[in-house]
C-alpha cells in the first residue's frame, strides 16, 4: 500500500523498542498515525543486528516493556541474555498484541522529512514511493543503525574480491563460514559475541584486533519456570527498580568496601561474581571508582584471560590494557577467550602493526597478507547523530539537520531541536526509550489540549543542554578512551560526547522539571 499524498495526525520512523510503543502511545491519544520501518518486520536494531551470537547484555526480565502488565505476563523469557531471534519474536508479539501492523508500513526507508512553515505540516518520504504529511514526526531511529554502520576507511577497501558483511545489516538468510577462511575485524560488543559462533564453522579465522575490550563472562542460561513465576510476580517491584536506577537496571547498590576487605577477601568476592556473570561483575565495590579498585579489578581480569587462553602470546595480545577499565563500554562473551585456544584461530593486534592496506585477497597487516574469503566488519556505528544525518531532515527555513549536527550533538533534553518545530526523536535502551515515549506523548497531549499547532525548543534552551551534556561527560572515565560514545571511532567526525551521563533517574527528573513547569524551554505557537 501506497499512502501517497495522506495526512497524518503523526508520522513515526522506525519499528523498534521506541517506534512500537511510540505509535501505540499515539494512537491511544487518538492521534491518526503511520509509522514507516525499512526492515520488513519489526525490531529495529534487533532486526538488523542478525549475525552470528547476537545477544543482549541485559537481562531479559528488564529488558522489555513495562508498560502493560498483560505483555509482562503474557511473555515469558528462554533464556537469561536473550539472542536475537528470541527479541525479534517478542517486538512482533508486542506489535501483533497492540495490533499495530495496520498502521505500519515495512520495506519503507524514510528518505526525507521536510517542514513547510505555511502549513505547519511535515512532508515525509520513502524510498518506497510514499509521500505523506504530517505534524508531527517522531524519530525512532536508533542511535546504533545499521543506516549509519562504520565501514573503515582502509585503503584498498573497494578491491577486495571475497565476501564481506557489516554485522548491523546481516543477510536474512545468514552466512555460510563452513570451510572458509574469515577475517573478523573489530572487536567491540559485536565482535566479541560473534567470533565464538563463527569460530564453530569457518576453517580458519582470524581476529584482527585494535583495542582489547574489558569483557566479563556472561553466563547465559536458560530460565526455568519457578524463576520465571518469581520475576512476573514481583514486576511492581522490578519496574520500580529500574525507573530509580542510575542506568536503568534493577539491581541492588554496591555491597563491599573494597578499602575494608583484605586482598584475600575481596579477591574471592570478585571470583563469586565472575561466576555468577554479567555486567554485576564490576558492581560489588561502593568504591569502585577509586584507582585501588580499578587496579585490583583491572588485573584481575588480566589474570582471568591469562589462565583461559593457553598460548602466552594470544593472551598478552587478548589481554585489556592501554586505558582505564570502563573507559569503553564493558562487552559480554560466552566462550570468547575459549575459542582463542581452538588451533584454527588466531589473533593479530593491530594496534602493534597497523592495517595498511586490503587487498583483492584479503587484509594486509603490515607487510604481511592474509588471505580471507570472507571478511566481516564489526566495526561498530556513526553512533547517534549518524541516523539524523543519513536522512533529509529539514527544518524551518530549510536548514538541514545534517549541518545542524555537523559539529555533534545537539538537542533539547535529548528530544527536540530548535527549528524543527513538532519534530521529536526518541532513542535508547528500553528502560530510557518508555519513559521518552511517555514523555513525547504528554508533551504533544498538552500541545493538542491548548490547540497549539508547532511546538519547538528555544535555542537557549537547547544550547543550555547540549552543553551540560558536554560538561558532564568532561573529566569522566569515557573521556580516557577513543570510543564510539566519543564519536572518536570515525574519522573526522568531532570529540562530543553523545549520550547523557547524568543517571537515568536524573534525566526522568530533570524532564519531569521540564514538563511541570508549563515545558519551560519550549515555545509553543497557534
Ligand atoms: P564498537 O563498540 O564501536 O566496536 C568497534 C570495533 O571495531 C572496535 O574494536 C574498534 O576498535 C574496531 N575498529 C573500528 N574501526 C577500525 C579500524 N579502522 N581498524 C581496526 N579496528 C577498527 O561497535 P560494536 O561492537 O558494534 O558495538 C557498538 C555498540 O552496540 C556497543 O557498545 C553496544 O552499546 C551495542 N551492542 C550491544 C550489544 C548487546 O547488548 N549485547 C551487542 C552488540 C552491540 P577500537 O576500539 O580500537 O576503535
Amino acid at each position: 500500500m501506497t499512502d501517497t499524498n495522506e495526512e497524518f495526525d503523526a508520522v513515526v520512523i522506525g519499528a523498534g523498542f521506541a517506534g512500537i510503543y511510540m505509535l501505540h502511545k499515539l494512537r491511544e491519544q487518538g492521534l491518526k498515525c503511520r509509522l514507516f520501518e525499512a526492515g520488513d518486520g519489526p525490531g529495529g536494531a534487533w532486526y538488523w543486528n542478525r549475525y552470528p551470537g547476537a545477544r543482549c547484555d541485559s537481562e531479559s526480565y528488564f529488558y522489555c516493556y513495562f508498560f502493560s502488565d498483560e505483555i509482562l505476563q503474557e511473555w515469558t523469557w528462554s533464556e537469561r541474555f536473550p539472542a536475537q531471534p528470541e527479541i525479534e519474536r517478542y517486538l512482533n508479539f508486542v506489535a501483533d498484541r497492540l495490533d499495530l501492523r495496520k498502521d505500519m508500513s515495512f520495506g519503507a526507508r524514510v528518505s526525507s522529512t521536510v517542514y513547510d512553515e505555511a502549513s505547519r505540516r511535515w512532508t515525509v518520504e520513502t524510498d518506497a514511493g510514499h509521500k505523506v504529511t504530517a505534524r508531527y514526526v517522531v524519530t525512532a531511529i536508533g542511535g546504533l543503525t545499521s543506516t549509519a554502520s562504520n565501514l573503515p576507511n582502509i585503503p584498498g577497501i573497494g578491491d577486495y574480491k571475497g565476501e564481506w558483511y557489516h554485522t548491523g545489516h546481516w543477510p536474512k538468510d545468514g552466512v555460510d563460514f563452513t570451510g572458509k577462511r574469515v577475517g573478523v575485524l573489530g572487536t567491540g560488543s559485536t565482535g566479541i559475541q560473534a567470533v565464538p559462533v563463527i569460530a564453530q564453522t569457518a576453517g580458519h579465522l582470524t581476529v584482527f584486533q585494535r583495542t582489547p575490550a574489558y569483557i566479563m563472562p556472561a553466563k547465559n542460561h536458560p530460565l526455568t519456570e519457578e524463576y520465571n513465576a518469581e520475576i512476573k510476580a514481583n514486576y511492581p517491584t522490578i519496574r520500580d527498580n529500574v525507573r530509580t536506577h542510575w542506568g536503568g537496571q534493577p539491581y541492588d547498590a554496591p555491597a563491599y568496601t573494597f578499602a575494608e576487605l583484605s586482598l584475600d577477601e575481596a579477591t574471592r568476592l570478585q571470583e563469586e561474581y565472575w561466576n555468577n556473570g554479567g555486567l554485576r561483575v564490576i558492581q560489588l565495590f561502593k568504591d569502585a571508582r577509586t584507582p585501588e579498585v580499578r587496579e585490583f579489578q583491572e588485573e584481575f581480569f588480566r589474570r582471568k584471560v591469562r589462565s583461559i587462553v593457553k598460548d602466552p602470546a594470544k593472551a598478552e595480545i587478548l589481554e585489556p590494557k592501554g586505558y582505564p577499565m570502563g573507559a569503553k563500554r564493558i562487552a559480554l562473551d560466552t566462550n570468547y577467550y575459549e575459542t582463542f585456544n581452538l588451533p584454527h584461530v588466531d589473533v593479530v593486534d593491530v594496534r602493534k602493526t597497523p592495517i595498511t592496506r586490503i587487498t583483492e585477497k584479503g587484509i594486509m597487516v603490515g607487510e604481511t597478507e592474509y588471505p580471507l574469503d570472507i571478511i566481516v566488519f564489526a566495526t561498530g556505528y556513526d553512533a547517534v547523530t549518524g541516523p539524523f544525518r543519513a536522512m533529509d531532515i529539514r527544518g524551518r527555513g530549510g536548514i538541514r539537520m545534517y549541518d545542524k549536527l555537523d559539529d555533534g550533538p545537539r538537542s533539547y533534553v535529548g528530544m527536540a531541536f530548535a527549528g524543527f518545530p513538532n519534530l521529536l526523536a526518541v532513542s535508547g535502551v528500553p528502560a530510557s526509550i518508555e519513559h521518552d515515549v511517555e514523555w513525547i506523548a504528554a508533551l504533544i497531549e498538552h500541545a493538542e489540549k491548548n490547540g497549539y499547532k508547532a511546538v519547538e525548543p528555544t535555542q537557549e534552551a537547547e544550547d543550555a543542554w547540549t552543553e551540560e551534556t558536554q560538561a558532564k561527560a568532561a573529566g569522566s572515565l569515557f573521556d580516557q578512551a577513543d570510543s564510539w560514545q566519543y564519536g572518536s571511532n570515525v574519522p573526522g567526525k568531532p570529540r562530543r560526547f553523545l549520550l547523557w551521563l547524568g543517571g537515568l533517574n536524573v534525566f526522568r527528573e530533570r524532564c519531569d522539571e521540564v514538563a511541570n513547569e508549563g515545558y519551560k524551554g519550549f515555545t509553543f505557537a497557534r
